[in-house]
Formats: structure tokens, sequence, C-alpha cells
């Protein structure tokens, strides 16, 4: 196994009554690299994720998550995996402080509660109940969870569905953060912007296969696109066009208007044009 890889899946199948819903998936995970899968519903993101997890059983195909198969998870390999599940247990009557010190107990190299309770931005809440937490708030438990075992590798399935924009930024900095301190991450997405600013690669999953790999700048041969320049003409109406030398258009137009080019602007494909284009393709 080379030790640069966290995560290798071969020819990955999983049916359900006899429908594909991972149909020779292949998949490599970089140690360091923080990896969101993209694919619309029913793709089969949350059934190769909790395969890799060891919390479901493939039909077919090679898996190795940090050298080990998961169908066969040990203690040891358990405790060096993190999982951010939407929405873990119920824990009503507990504080935030007893809940995340309470898991720390199941690691052998756990963090800090306190500090993992900070990191997640919820030292405020440390003594409330977990029933009176609001939903984004119940989240961020859910990834003091997934993280105060000091995991290798973390987890993370729609991780801010439900936060509110700058608790989403607050999340992305941990993100950050994790990544940056080494921990290999998995994220599963339906937020472009969410895979575009976190992801160093995004992998975009359709029926059940991986289609393409690619960081987000470069997905769907994105940096190639033909630009969309527009500009507002002299009668005060709009002119757009396409194309490939997009400088030296705004060069022409610039002598053109002997100055600067009213409203100018120039954009390429977003993350989500390409996705969408992909998917729609299919
Ligand atoms: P979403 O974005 O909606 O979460 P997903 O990409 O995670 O979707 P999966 O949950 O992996 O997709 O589902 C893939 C396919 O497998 C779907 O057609 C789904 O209906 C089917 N499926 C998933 N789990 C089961 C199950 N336990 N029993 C039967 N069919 C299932």
């Amino acid at each position: 196994m080379d030790s640069e890889v966290a995560i290798a899946v071969r020819d990955l199948r999983k049916s359900y009554g006899g429908t594909a819903a991972v149909d020779g998936l292949d998949l490599d995970v970089r140690r360091g690299e923080v990896f969101a899968l993209l694919g619309p519903n029913g793709a089969g993101k949350t059934t190769t994720v909790e395969i890799l997890e060891g919390y479901r059983r493939r039909d077919a195909g090679d898996v190795r998550v940090l050298g080990v198969d998961p169908a066969a998870p040990t203690a040891d390999w358990r405790s060096r995996v993190g999982i951010v599940l939407q929405g873990t247990g119920e824990f009503d009557e507990l504080t935030v402080r007893e809940v995340v010190g309470h898991f720390a107990g199941f690691y052998p190299a756990a963090d800090d509660p306190d500090k993992v309770i900070e990191q997640v931005g919820l030292a405020g809440k440390a003594r409330a109940r977990t029933h009176s937490l609001s939903g984004g708030q119940r989240r961020r438990l859910d990834v003091a969870l997934g993280i105060v075992g000091r995991p290798e590798l973390l987890f993370l399935d729609e991780p801010t569905t439900g936060f509110d924009p700058e608790a989403r930024r607050e999340f992305w900095d941990l993100i950050r953060d994790l990544a940056a301190a080494g921990t290999t991450i998995v994220l599963t997405t339906h937020y472009l912007d969410e895979a575009e600013t976190l992801a160093d690669r995004v992998g975009v999953i359709a029926g059940g296969r991986l289609v393409e790999v690619a960081p987000p700048d470069r997905l769907g041969n994105r940096e190639d696109a033909l630009a969309t320049v527009s500009w507002r003409t002299p009668d005060g109406g709009w002119e757009r066009a396409e194309s490939a030398t997009p400088t030296a258009l705004v060069a022409e137009l610039a002598a053109r208007f002997g100055g600067e080019v009213p409203g100018l602007t120039v954009t390429r494909p977003t993350l989500e044009d390409v996705y969408l284009r992909m998917i729609g393709h299919r």
C-alpha cells in the first residue's frame, strides 16, 4: 500500500434488489487532501462513503482505507477514522461538554474536549443541553464528535446543510485548519461553492460511477472554456461576445472606446455551470 494514498477503490459495486447504486467505481484519495464528492440525488455518494466508513457491505470491488479493508475494521482503524453523520444519535438530557467528553473516552489519543468545543464554535454552549441547540449548532456538535478522536481521515456528509452564511464561513475555516494540520478530508456536498473553496480535488459521481476527478478550477476543462465578455454600448444597450482570447478582445474594446470600457465583465463558466453540463449530458 502506497503510504501517500489514504483511500483506494477499484471497481466498487453495490446493488439494492437488482438495481445498481454503485456500478464499477474507481477512486483514489491522497493523504492530506480535501476531496469533495459531488453528484445528483441518488448518484451513489452515500452508499460509496458508507462502504468506505465500514458501515455498508459492498457486493464487489477492492477497497482500502488507510490501508485497511473497511469490511473488516479493527478498533485501531476505527479510532483513526472520524465520521460526521447527519445527526448523531440523541443525547437530549446531556450537555455539549458531557457528550463531547463521553465521545473522547472512546479514543486512545483523544483531543481535549474543551478545545474541540471551542474549535467548532460552541464554547458559549458548552453547558447547554443538546436539545436546546439550534440546527446549525447541532451540526457543529456532530463535527466536534467527528474530530475529538483526532482522526487521520475525516468523512463529512453534507456538513453545512442548514448553516447560516456566517456559520458556513466559520465551518470552512475549521476544515481548512484541520486540513492544514494534515487531516485527510472527504466530504459530500451539494454546494458547489463549498466544493470550490475547500476541495483540492472534486470527484463527480453519476449513475454509480466516478465520471470525472479534477481540481475545481480544472473540472470539465473549465479553464480552457471560452470566456464571455460583455460591455455597455454607446446607445445604452449591452453587447456580449464569446472569446478564446478575451485579453485581446478587451484591448480592442479599450482602443475602440478610447479608454475605460463601460460595464465591462469577463466571465468563464462557474463550477456550477460545468457541473450541470456534466450531469445534464448523462
Ligand atoms: P443524495 O444526494 O440524495 O444523498 P446519494 O448520491 O447519496 O444521494 P445514495 O443514497 O447512495 O445516493 O443512493 C444511490 C441509489 O441507491 C439510489 O437510487 C437509492 O434509492 C438507492 N439506495 C440507497 N440506499 C438504499 C437502501 N438501503 N435500500 C435500497 N435502495 C437504496
